[in-house]
This record gives structure tokens, C-alpha cells and sequence, in this order.
């Protein structure tokens, strides 16, 4: 388990050129032997390729917040599959909330994304899924969760190495500054998995996906996250921001304990 845990910090649009190339830096050296899973970084576009050119030889990855689901043409604001890949990245964040609510980003958009991206063998879709309150008080949240995953997923054909992350995000959770319950985490992770295994099979799911969570991880209370089978990583935002803080989160997750 210990080395193929995954810590992606999405840095959102809460940093200039100058800020991110700083984190960037910070982040490089903080990482610098640090061999305790994937981990990597989502700056802003204008931001990507120099911080690439920062991490070269860095055990940190590169990762785009979005990306289109057209290779080229005329889709002015729009970045490709292709370009974010020459940037450097290796990682591409699909359907976050952020944009499923404030851009009307919906799932038959994610599902155009991630059949586009996974004919790009080097770059990794983290999909991101998850309920809102009002689906959660209302008991729907596994109907969501099957409903989102289906939505995003069916149909597809996952080539044979082409690696998979899902990224459990609770609405309700991210920037709140309160991580949901761990044991209510691992269960959402249990009926994503399910609809997972109902669609691709056990072999597939085991081989080519990953389950990570994301809201309001920090290193105060990750240590509830780590070492719990269903979770397989994390997705953090606010915590990506520090370079001592999203070290700390990404030892404990590597090392399955809370760092003192
Ligand atoms: C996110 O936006 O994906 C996220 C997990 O943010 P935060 O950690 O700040 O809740």
C-alpha cells in the first residue's frame, strides 16, 4: 500500500505567476527525497510551464485544473489535451465543483474530457465526483455518486494501462475548513468502487482506477484518512498552498499515520 498513494494539491486561481513559481520552488526542495507515493501539483494555466521547468527532476508532477474535450480548432479559451501535455503536465483535473457550478460544466461535458483524454496515454483524468448538501440531508448521496460515476464513465473504453483517478469530493466539504467523518468518506468510496467494479469489472477497476477524497484535508486531520483501504489518496486545495503543510499531509498519507 505505502507507495501508491496519491497527493494532488489543486492550487485553484489563488496564485500569481510570481506565487506559484515560489510555491513551486518551495514545494521542489520540501520534495525533494520524498519517495512515499504520486504526488503533484495543479497551478494555473499561465503558471504551468515554468512551473514544470521548476520541477524537472522533482519527485512533484505537473497537473492542469481543466482541459477540453476537442484536440484543436477553433474553441476560443480553450486549452487541449495536446497543449497541456507539451506544458508538462502528466495529471488533468475533470469536473471539478467549482466548475460544475459556477461554469455549468455538467457530466456529458466531463464524459466528452475524459474520452478525449484517455486517448492520451501520458495524461491521467482525476475525475471528480460528489454530492451536495442538500443531496446529502436528503439521503440521496448514493444515488448521486452511481448516478455522477455512470454518467462520467459508461461506455468508455479504458485502454490497458491508462491510469484512472476518481476523486471523491463532498460539495459541502471543500474550502469549509471541516473534513467530513472518515468512516463516511470510506463508504462513499465503498458505492463509487461498486458502480466501478458493476461496469468495468474487478480486474480493471483493480489494475487501471484509483479512489482518492478531497475536502478540507489538512494536516490536523488527515490522520483520520490515512491508512484506510477504500482510500487510496487525496485531493487537497487550501492545503497545497504551504509547502511545509502539504509536505505534512503527503508524509502522513504516505506513511498510513499522522506526523508529529
Ligand atoms: C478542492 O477544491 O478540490 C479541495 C479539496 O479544496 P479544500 O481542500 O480547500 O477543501
Amino acid at each position: 500500500m505505502k507507495n501508491n498513494k496519491i497527493i494532488i494539491a489543486n492550487w485553484k486561481m489563488k496564485l500569481s505567476l510570481a506565487e506559484s513559481l515560489d510555491l513551486a520552488r518551495a514545494v521542489k526542495e520540501k520534495f525533494k527525497d520524498f519517495s512515499g507515493g504520486q504526488v503533484a501539483v495543479c497551478p494555473n494555466f499561465i503558471s504551468l510551464k515554468e512551473v514544470g521547468d521548476i520541477l524537472k527532476g522533482s519527485p512533484v508532477k505537473l497537473g492542469a485544473q481543466n482541459v477540453f474535450w476537442e484536440e484543436s480548432g477553433a474553441y476560443t479559451g480553450e486549452i487541449s489535451p495536446r497543449q497541456i501535455l507539451e506544458a508538462g503536465c502528466s495529471y488533468v483535473i475533470i469536473g471539478h465543483s467549482e466548475r460544475r457550478k459556477y461554469l455549468n460544466v455538467n457530466y456529458e461535458m466531463i464524459h466528452k474530457t475524459i474520452k478525449t483524454v484517455l486517448s492520451f496515454p501520458d495524461l491521467v483524468p482525476v475525475v471528480c465526483v460528489g454530492e451536495n448538501w442538500d443531496e446529502r440531508k436528503t439521503d440521496r448521496r448514493d444515488y448521486v455518486l452511481f448516478d455522477q460515476v455512470q454518467q462520467a464513465l459508461s461506455g468508455l473504453n479504458i485502454p490497458g494501462e491508462q491510469k484512472i483517478i476518481i476523486a471523491y469530493e463532498p460539495i459541502w466539504a471543500i474550502g469549509s475548513g471541516t473534513a467530513i467523518e472518515p468512516a463516511e468518506a470510506e463508504y462513499a468510496h465503498k458505492i463509487i468502487r461498486i458502480t466501478l467494479n458493476d461496469m468495468f469489472g474487478l480486474k480493471v477497476v483493480s489494475n487501471n482506477f484509483s479512489v482518492i477524497y478531497g475536502g478540507s484535508i489538512n494536516s490536523h486531520n488527515v490522520k483520520g484518512f490515512t491508512g484506510l483501504e477504500d482510500i487510496q489518496g487525496l485531493l487537497v486545495g487550501g492545503a497545497g498552498l504551504d509547502a511545509e503543510e502539504f509536505f505534512q499531509v503527503a508524509k502522513s498519507v504516505a506513511s498510513g499515520k499522522e506526523e508529529d
